[in-house]
C-alpha cells in the first residue's frame, strides 16, 4: 500500500500561544488513560490486539485557541517483576525526561501506597516541573476525604509539587486542571495541525485505504475530487465500527460512487473493509456516507481537515 505524502501544513501560532509535551505518569490503574481521553475529548486509541502489545506510548493532542498540549499516556510505573514490565517502566521513565511538564496522577480514593512512593522517587531524579493530580475524587468515602487528600499533599509538598483535585471519569474539576496545565507551558508553536487528536496514523491510513478502493474501482471519473474523513471509530468486544464520509464536489460524482442501486458503494466498502481488517488485525464494520461539497478543493480549511498539504 502506498501512503501518499499528504501531511497537512501546520498553521502559524498566534502571539502568546502556548504549547508543549505533557507526560501523564503514575502507578497502574490510577486513571491515566481516562484522563487523557477526557482531556482530548474522545477515545483516541484505535486499538488492535497487535498494536496494543507493541504500543508503549500514545499521544493525545489537545488544541484550544490559546494552547496546544501533547499528552503522553505512559504505561503504569511499578516495580517491575518481569522483563516486559521492565521495558514498559523504562519507556515511562524515558517519557519523563523528554517532556515539558509531568502530571503525576494518583488514585486519591485509595490510601497512599508504596507504588506512589516508587513513582515519587523516580520523579525526584528528573528535574522537569511536576504537578500532581488527585484523581477519583468522586470515589472518595466522604468521611475519609480530608485524610486521603492530605496524605497525598504531604507526600508531594516536600518537593514543591502543587496538587489539584478532580475526577477524570466524571470530568469534575477537569477544566480548571486543564487551565493549570496551560499556564505552566511556555510560549510555543503548533506541533501538530489543530484538528488532529492523536499522532496515531491508523485513522489516516483507514481513509487512504478507502480512497484507494475508490481510485481502483471508479477509475478516472472521480478520483481527484474525492476526500475521505473518518468520522468515528468505535470499538466493541466483537469488532471495530468505522464510519467514514466520502466527500465529492458534484452530484454526478456522488452518483458514480453510489452506483446502480448502491452497487459501487457496496463494492468500495467491501474491499476497503477487508483492507482495514488487515490493518487493525480484527473484524471491522465499515459504514460509508457520500457527501457533496462543491469546491472543497478550493477551501483551505477543508483541505486541512482532510489532511492535505496546503501550500502557503
Ligand atoms: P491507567 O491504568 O492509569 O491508565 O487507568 P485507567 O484510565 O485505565 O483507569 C483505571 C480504572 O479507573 C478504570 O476502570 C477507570 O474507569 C477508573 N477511573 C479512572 N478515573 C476515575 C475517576 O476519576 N473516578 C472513578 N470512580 N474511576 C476512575
Ligand atoms: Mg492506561
Amino acid at each position: 500500500m502506498d501512503i501518499p505524502n499528504t501531511t497537512a501544513t501546520i498553521p502559524q501560532a498566534p502571539p502568546d500561544f502556548r504549547s508543549g509535551f505533557v507526560a501523564i505518569v503514575g502507578r497502574p490503574n490510577v486513571g491515566k488513560s481516562t484522563l487523557m481521553n477526557q482531556l482530548v475529548g474522545q477515545k483516541i486509541a484505535i486499538t488492535s490486539p497487535v498494536a496494543q502489545t507493541t504500543r508503549n506510548r500514545l499521544q493525545g493532542i489537545v488544541t484550544t485557541p490559546t494552547c496546544q498540549m501533547i499528552l503522553l499516556d505512559t504505561p503504569g510505573i511499578h516495580k517491575p517483576h518481569h522483563e516486559l514490565g521492565r521495558v514498559l517502566v523504562k519507556n515511562a521513565i524515558q517519557a519523563i525526561h523528554s517532556v515539558d511538564l509531568i502530571v503525576f496522577l494518583v488514585d486519591s480514593s485509595a490510601t497512599l501506597g508504596r507504588g506512589d512512593q516508587f513513582v515519587v522517587d523516580l520523579l525526584q531524579k528528573s528535574d522537569g516541573p511536576v504537578v500532581v493530580g488527585l484523581n477519583k475524587q468522586d470515589q472518595q468515602p466522604p468521611d475519609q476525604r480530608e485524610e486521603l487528600n492530605a496524605s497525598y499533599e504531604t507526600l508531594t509538598e516536600d518537593h514543591g509539587w502543587p496538587c489539584f483535585k478532580f475526577s477524570a471519569l466524571t470530568g469534575e474539576g477537569l477544566s480548571d486542571f486543564q487551565s493549570v496545565l496551560e499556564t505552566r507551558l511556555e510560549p510555543g508553536p503548533y506541533y501538530y495541525p489543530p484538528d488532529l487528536v492523536t499522532d496515531q496514523p491508523e485513522r489516516f491510513i483507514m481513509g487512504e485505504l478507502i480512497r484507494e478502493q475508490i481510485l481502483l474501482l471508479t477509475r478516472q471519473e472521480v478520483p481527484h475530487s474525492v476526500a475521505i474523513a473518518i468520522e468515528k471509530v468505535e470499538e466493541t468486544p466483537q469488532r471495530t465500527n468505522v464510519f467514514a464520509a466520502i466527500t465529492v464536489e458534484r452530484g454526478s460524482q456522488k452518483g458514480i460512487i453510489i452506483g446502480q442501486k448502491g452497487s459501487m458503494l457496496q463494492a468500495i466498502g467491501s474491499a476497503a473493509r477487508q483492507q482495514i481488517q488487515k490493518l487493525i488485525s480484527g473484524d471491522v464494520y465499515l459504514k460509508l456516507f457520500v457527501k457533496v461539497e462543491p469546491k472543497w478543493r478550493q477551501s483551505r480549511q477543508q483541505l486541512l481537515e482532510f489532511g492535505y498539504r496546503v501550500e502557503e
